[in-house]
C-alpha cells in the first residue's frame, strides 16, 4: 500500500508517528471535518525569564490526531490549510481553545500568558481584529494574558502591518514576531512596528558553540532588540551550551527541548517542578519576589 501511496507525485509527509505519504486531496477532505471531530488539540510550550528561571509564558501549538494516520504536525497540514483557506476556522479554534486554557490556569492560580501562532492568511483577514476581540469575550480572558506571534514575512505592506498591529495594541493583546532573523525587515523598519517582543529563529540557536557567524548574529539581533526596548527571546534550546551563551549576552527569555518539549496541558502542569530544577540547576537565580 505505501508503494501505491509512493506513486503520487504530490504528497506531504506526516509525522514520525506515522511516518507515509499522504495524498494531499484526501488530508483535505479530512482537514475539513477535524474541528468537528474534535481531532484538533494544542501541546504548550513553556518559554523561560533567563534571568529568573520564571515561567513568562507558554506557546500553544496545534496538533492533529487523526484516527488512523496518528499525530500529524502542524508543518505537514499548516501549508496546506494555507492554501486553502480552511486556516480561517482552524486558526479561530486554535486562539479559542488556548484562550480558554489560559483562562482555566488562571482560575487555578497558574498566570501566564498564552501565545497563538498566526499565519499570513489569518493575518490578512480584515476581521481578524474582531475575531480575536470576540474570542477574549467569549473565553473571558484578560488581552494581556493574550499573545500573537507573526512573522516578518507577513509585514510586507507596512502601511497595512502598522494600522493592524495598532489596532491589536490598543486592544491590549502582546504581538511577538517569530522566526526572526530569517526574514528582511530593515532596523527602519522594525522600530515603526508596535511590537513587544522578538523571537531569533531556531536555525541561529542550533549552531551557537559552532558557527561563529551564528553566535555574532544572535549578540547582534539581542543588542538590537534591547536598543529597541523590546524583549528578545530564544528558540530551540537544546543544549547546556546554548543557554550559556545566550545568559552571557543577555538573552531574555529561551524556549527549546532543553527546558521542555510541547506538552498536552496535563503534562506540562505535571512538569513544572522539573523545569524548575534544570532552571536551578543552570544556574539561573529563581527570583520568586519577581
Ligand atoms: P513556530 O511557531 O516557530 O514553533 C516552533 C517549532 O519548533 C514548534 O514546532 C516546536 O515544537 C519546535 N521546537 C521547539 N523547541 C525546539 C527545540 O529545542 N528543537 C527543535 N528542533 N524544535 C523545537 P511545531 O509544533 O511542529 O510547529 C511548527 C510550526 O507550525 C510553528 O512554528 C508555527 O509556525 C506553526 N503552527 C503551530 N501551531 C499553529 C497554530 O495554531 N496556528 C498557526 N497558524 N500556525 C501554527
Ligand atoms: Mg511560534
Ligand atoms: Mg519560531
Ligand atoms: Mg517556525
Amino acid at each position: 500500500q505505501a508503494k501505491k501511496a509512493g506513486k503520487n507525485r504530490y504528497h506531504f509527509y506526516s509525522s514520525h508517528e506515522h511516518g507515509g505519504r499522504i495524498n494531499p486531496l484526501k488530508m483535505e477532505m479530512e482537514l475539513h471535518k477535524a474541528i468537528e471531530r474534535k481531532e484538533l488539540l494544542l501541546h504548550y510550550q513553556p518559554k523561560i525569564n533567563l534571568k529568573t528561571g520564571k515561567i513568562t509564558g507558554v506557546e500553544a501549538l496545534i496538533r492533529w490526531l487523526h484516527p488512523d494516520w496518528g499525530m500529524v504536525s502542524p508543518g505537514t497540514f499548516i501549508p496546506l490549510v494555507e492554501e486553502t483557506g480552511l486556516i480561517i476556522p482552524i486558526g479561530e479554534w486554535a486562539l479559542h481553545a488556548a484562550c480558554k486554557q489560559n483562562k482555566e490556569w488562571q482560575q487555578r492560580g497558574f498566570s501566564t500568558v498564552v501565545s497563538v501562532n498566526l499565519s499570513p492568511r489569518q493575518f490578512k483577514q480584515s476581521n481578524l481584529v474582531q475575531t480575536i476581540a470576540r474570542v477574549l469575550q467569549k473565553t473571558g480572558l484578560e488581552p494581556h494574558c493574550l499573545e500573537v506571534e507573526i512573522t516578518e514575512s507577513m509585514t510586507a505592506d507596512i502601511e497595512r502591518t502598522i494600522s493592524t498591529l495598532q489596532q491589536l495594541k490598543k486592544l491590549g493583546v502582546r504581538i511577538s514576531i517569530d522566526d526572526f532573523g530569517t526574514g528582511f525587515s530593515s532596523l527602519n523598519y522594525l522600530k515603526q512596528l508596535p511590537v513587544d517582543t522578538l523571537k531569533i529563529d531556531q536555525s541561529f540557536v542550533r549552531e551557537l558553540y559552532k558557527n561563529p557567524n551564528d553566535e555574532t548574529i544572535v549578540k547582534t539581533i539581542i543588542s538590537m532588540t534591547h536598543n529597541l526596548n523590546l524583549t528578545v527571546v530564544a528558540e530551540g534550546i537544546e543544549s547546556k551550551e546554548q543557554l550559556a551563551f545566550l545568559q552571557q549576552h543577555l538573552c531574555d527569555e529561551g524556549q527549546g527541548y532543553f527546558f521542555s518539549k510541547p506538552l498536552t496541558k496535563e503534562q506540562l502542569e505535571e512538569r513544572i517542578p522539573d523545569i524548575q530544577q534544570i532552571v536551578k540547576d543552570h544556574g539561573i537565580s529563581q527570583d520568586l519576589n519577581e
